[in-house]
């Protein structure tokens, strides 16, 4: 089963069991200044699930575009994606517990919708602790569907429990769907959630039964409500028995691509495969950021500065494979020829992001050869000081202006007797960031961090640095 038929299953097991169908909404979210971009199905539908009702009804199911910049650094793992797909259903006051956990069971196991094998479904449930008993109801209902009790997990808030987003409010216990890999297990307390793999979370169900007080208090709400959200990368990769969702053809046309343009072979160096994984992830990010119906350009704020780190980190990545020319807008035409379909936006948009993406690869090759040409000019000055120290302030300006990180000049200026002062670079950092925009620091905390860039940057920057050195030192 392929995404596109995992789509319309799962829309269509929902509207026979009473749903709605609604619409998934842009990947910006509207009036919600917290966040930059949409996390998850039931983002959009926050004030239904508050109490406003809901003009299509108290059961809906929708597909919604999703983005979680937090996962960034996950990217290249066998399940975490910056941008994925996330079908869901609803109930607004309606079903509960038992129906959705029945619902859930029924369109994973049944031979007529997935047909997963049951022996292999792992699920998780609230433990429970000192101020919200352990969720001994959704356990039940997942034995009387026929899981035995070795399957069922308890775990705590950090997994199963869904919190709301200030201090007070509606938040309630979850239980998350797992399947196992067939891999070994890691160890003997090996369980679903371990970051070894063998346990592949697809589902969540989040129930929302408490009004969480200012005194800490949890009170039962009144109006329950039910939100659940099927990753469908994750779904379709376990489905076709493939172990990481890069092996779907959700990114193999991609991947094809990148081993095209590179003529490297995926699957032969982790390296080289790390590099294809990232690229291939945030190349199709960056295709549905620009092509959102309220998409937005590569810019220095907000959402623009997120897609600008992506495209950039992806040209980077290219570089590190070899690939010494303009690629992004190919391998964009590999997005809009597997997506279209069911976003017709990104067709809308073709052309922009076309033009968009050649431009910010130009800009920024148009940097890494600014930075090259400065660097050019430092070093015959660095080199004639007496104290062999390259000051902080220095190694800023390149990092600052240029991109370049500091590993970088410290590996350079090591080749040449030289040191960097470290501690002035780290000074010049903070009073940097102080006097940044509060805005410009909230997206740079947006899980972009620049730490792995600066690593990622490290080995694409390094052979253009080395190359300007021999210039600069007459060893062409
Ligand atoms: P994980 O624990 O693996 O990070 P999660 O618990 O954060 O996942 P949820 O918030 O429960 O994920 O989202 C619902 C579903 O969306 C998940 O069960 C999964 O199938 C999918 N999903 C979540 N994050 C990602 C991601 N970064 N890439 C691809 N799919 C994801
Ligand atoms: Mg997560
Ligand atoms: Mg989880
Ligand atoms: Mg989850």
């Amino acid at each position: 089963m392929n995404s596109d038929e995992l789509r319309n299953k799962y829309i269509e097991f929902f509207v026979s069991k009473g749903h709605a169908r609604i619409t998934g909404q842009s990947l910006i979210p509207e009036n919600d200044p917290t966040v930059l971009f949409t996390t998850a199905g039931m983002h959009p539908l926050v004030p239904y699930l508050l109490g406003e009702p809901h003009p299509a009804g108290t059961r809906l199911t929708d597909y919604q575009k999703c983005i979680r910049t937090g996962d960034i650094d996950a990217v290249g793992d066998p399940h975490h994606l910056t941008f994925f797909e996330m079908l869901g259903n609803w109930s607004l006051g309606d079903y509960f517990k038992e129906d959705a956990i029945s619902m859930s069971f029924e369109f994973l196991t049944s031979p007529k919708w997935l047909g997963i094998p049951v022996e292999k479904l792992s699920v998780t449930c609230f433990a429970g602790d000192d101020e919200v008993p352990r969720d001994e109801e959704s356990a039940s209902v997942w034995k009387r569907m026929g899981i035995p009790e070795d399957r069922i997990f308890f775990l705590g808030r950090g997994d199963n429990w869904w919190g709301p987003a200030g201090e007070t409010g509606p938040c309630g216990p979850d239980t998350e769907m797992f399947i196992d890999t067939g891999r070994d297990a890691c160890g003997d307390d090996c369980r679903p959630g371990c970051p070894c793999g063998k346990y592949f979370e697809v589902w969540n169900d989040v129930f929302m039964q408490y009004n969480k007080q200012a005194d800490g208090s949890f009170v039962p709400l009144e109006r329950t409500c039910v939100d659940t959200g099927m990753g469908i990368e994750r779904t379709v990769a376990v489905l076709q028995g493939k172990r990481s969702v890069y092996e779907t053809e959700a990114f193999t046309p991609l991947i094809s691509g990148i081993e095209r343009l590179s003529g490297k072979q995926y699957g032969k160096d982790e390296g080289d495969d790390t590099s294809i994984r990232i690229i291939a992830d945030h190349v199709r990010t960056a295709v549905f950021i620009l092509g959102d119906e309220r998409g937005v350009k590569p810019s220095n704020l907000g959402q623009g500065y997120i897609l600008r780190r992506l495209i950039r980190r992806a040209v980077r990545h290219g570089l590190k494979l070899g690939i010494d020319r303009a690629f992004l807008s190919e391998l964009a035409d590999i997005v809009f020829e597997r997506y279209g379909l069911p976003y017709p936006e990104l067709i809308a948009a073709k052309d922009f992001v076309r033009e968009e993406l050649t431009a910010e690869e130009a800009r920024f090759s148009e940097t890494l050869k600014k930075g090259e040409h400065e660097f050019e000019k430092l070093l015959p000055n660095l080199k004639k000081s007496k104290s062999g120290v390259i000051p902080g302030r220095v190694a800023f300006r390149l990092y600052d202006t240029y991109g370049f990180p500091l590993e970088i000049t410290e590996e350079l200026a090591a080749e040449h007797d030289l040191t960097v002062d470290r501690e002035g670079f780290e000074k010049s950092f903070e009073k940097h960031q102080e006097l940044s925009k509060k805005g410009a620091e909230k997206s740079f905390k947006g899980g972009l961090a620049d730490h792995s860039e600066r690593t990622t940057a490290l080995h694409t920057a390094t052979h253009l640095l080395h190359k300007a050195l021999r210039m600069v030192l007459g060893e062409h």
